[in-house]
């Protein structure tokens, strides 16, 4: 308010002196527009020094001024310097970032909402290859041109990495991490995980390896107490009991062993080896004679069609997978009970379902029971044959057949099993067999 009136004081001092001077000469029109010109060209000279301040260096001091050109000035110099510590802390914080990013062993690669690589480290450059000059601007599928990333890209649905190999070296095994972040934008993180991927097959290895070497001794020991046991009217009763019992475990360490064999080639095989069309019906009668002679008249078993789709798999894994849930649910639901093997239809395309009305299962150790060797009773599972494995092979075999395994159950209400299969694995009309 001060500086305004100010101006407002220098204004009318100039149009009063030079009015005043032009009615001496006879003029004061002329005195009054010579005070305006005075004050409009002093005004001019401001802007124009205004204008070359700007336009030079910002960093330089202002011009000289008085009154209301000096508190512009001032002003404008201060919101400068304050824009400038600004704009160096943002600059101090950025490199920072990238200077972490550049010691970071992972991978760490910033693509724009086209999916246009913008920034990356120099991990980036060793493990996917990446060049700075000429891909910067590139969209990320042409230098990572594997199918399987570029539908994991395409799919948007970045849940779950994905691994694959290093498209500059087939030896090296990466885990590929999308995440969609600000507006549509994707980082993507590569982590080399080729020392994990080695100790992991050597793990899955060594269990195939030690289970196909424990096969032969026991096929032997098995051989030498079923000839023994042709006999055993010769021997005392307190060894014929011990040779009964001999030939119990060992048929228990021969099904632990089969089904050990199973899930390392569950795990080791490419999925997806067999594609065949299966159609559903045969194969469940046949569960259901086997789920028959196992109870021996103790359940009620029987087949629902309700669904006239196939499925598209291999035959062999999924009667596997489907009798290890029926024989669960002899084994775990008591006399008189009632088994349904059902086939159907389900939104997300078809489903399988084992419902029984047995024992049931605490809804506490559903998420953990197709771990391996978890048991919810160890001792009930170990009296009724069980290896601890019969649900982990079920969940690989539908992992192996895109489909999922779904349990409810609650104690003393039964338990259903689904196996739900997605439509791409379905063959709409039926009248195919096994
Ligand atoms: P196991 O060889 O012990 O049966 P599984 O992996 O087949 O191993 O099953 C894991 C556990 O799940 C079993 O120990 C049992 O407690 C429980 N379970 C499986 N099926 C049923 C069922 N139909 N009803 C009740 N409990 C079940």
């Amino acid at each position: 308010m001060q500086l305004w009136s100010l101006e407002l004081w220098r204004l009318s001092w100039l149009a009063g002196v030079l009015s005043l001077a032009g009615l001496v000469f006879g003029a004061p029109g002329v005195g009054l527009a010579a005070g305006l010109g005075v004050y409009l060209a002093f005004h001019l000279r401001q802007l124009h020094a205004l204008h070359r301040w700007l336009a030079q260096s910002r960093q330089s001091e202002p011009p000289e001024a008085s009154g209301i050109w000096g508190d512009i000035f001032d002003r404008l110099h201060n919101h400068q310097k304050a824009q400038a510590k600004t704009q160096q802390r943002l600059r101090n914080t950025i490199q920072r970032i990238k200077d972490s990013s550049e010691a970071m062993s992972d991978s760490v690669v910033m693509l724009d909402r086209r999916g246009d690589l913008e920034w990356w480290n120099s991990a980036a450059e060793s493990m996917l290859g990446l060049r700075t000059r000429q891909d910067r601007g590139q969209h990320i599928t042409n230098l990572i041109r594997d199918p399987l990333f570029v539908e994991y890209f395409d799919k948007r649905d970045y849940r779950e990495p994905l691994t694959l190999n290093s498209p500059i070296n087939d030896r090296r095994m990466l885990q590929c991490q999308l995440t969609l972040y600000g507006d549509d934008e994707r980082l993507l993180m590569v982590r080399d995980i080729t020392r994990l991927h080695r100790l992991e097959q050597m793990r899955r290895d060594f269990v195939a390896n030690v289970s196909h070497e424990l096969r032969t001794p026991l096929t032997v020991l098995n051989g030498y107490l079923e000839t023994y046991a042709d006999h055993v009217e010769l021997m005392p009763p307190r060894l014929a009991r011990s040779l009964g019992q001999m030939q119990d475990q060992t048929t228990r360490m021969q099904n632990l062993v089969d089904d050990l064999l199973m899930l390392s080639r569950l795990e080791i095989d490419q999925p997806s080896a067999h594609n065949e069309p299966v159609s559903l019906p045969p194969m469940l009668d046949d569960i259901l004679r086997d789920t028959e002679s196992l109870s021996a008249g103790r359940h009620q078993v029987r087949v629902e069609i309700e669904s006239s789709q196939s499925l598209r798999g291999d035959p062999k894994e999924l009667r596997s997978a489907i009798s290890n849930l029926a024989f669960n649910a002899v084994r775990y639901s008591g006399e008189g009970c009632h088994i349904v093997l059902r086939w159907r239809d389900h939104p997300a395309g078809a489903a399988l379902e084992i419902e029984d009305d047995g024992e049931g299962i605490d809804p506490v150790h559903i998420p953990r029971l197709t771990e391996r060797f978890y048991r919810v009773d160890k001792g009930r599972s170990t009296a009724t044959g069980g290896t601890g494995l019969g649900l982990a092979i079920v969940k690989h075999v539908l992992l192996r057949h895109d489909a999922r395994l779904e349990i409810s159950s609650y104690p003393e209400k039964g338990a259903v099993f689904r196996c739900v299969f997605p439509s791409k694995r379905l063959i709409k009309d039926d009248g195919l067999s096994t």
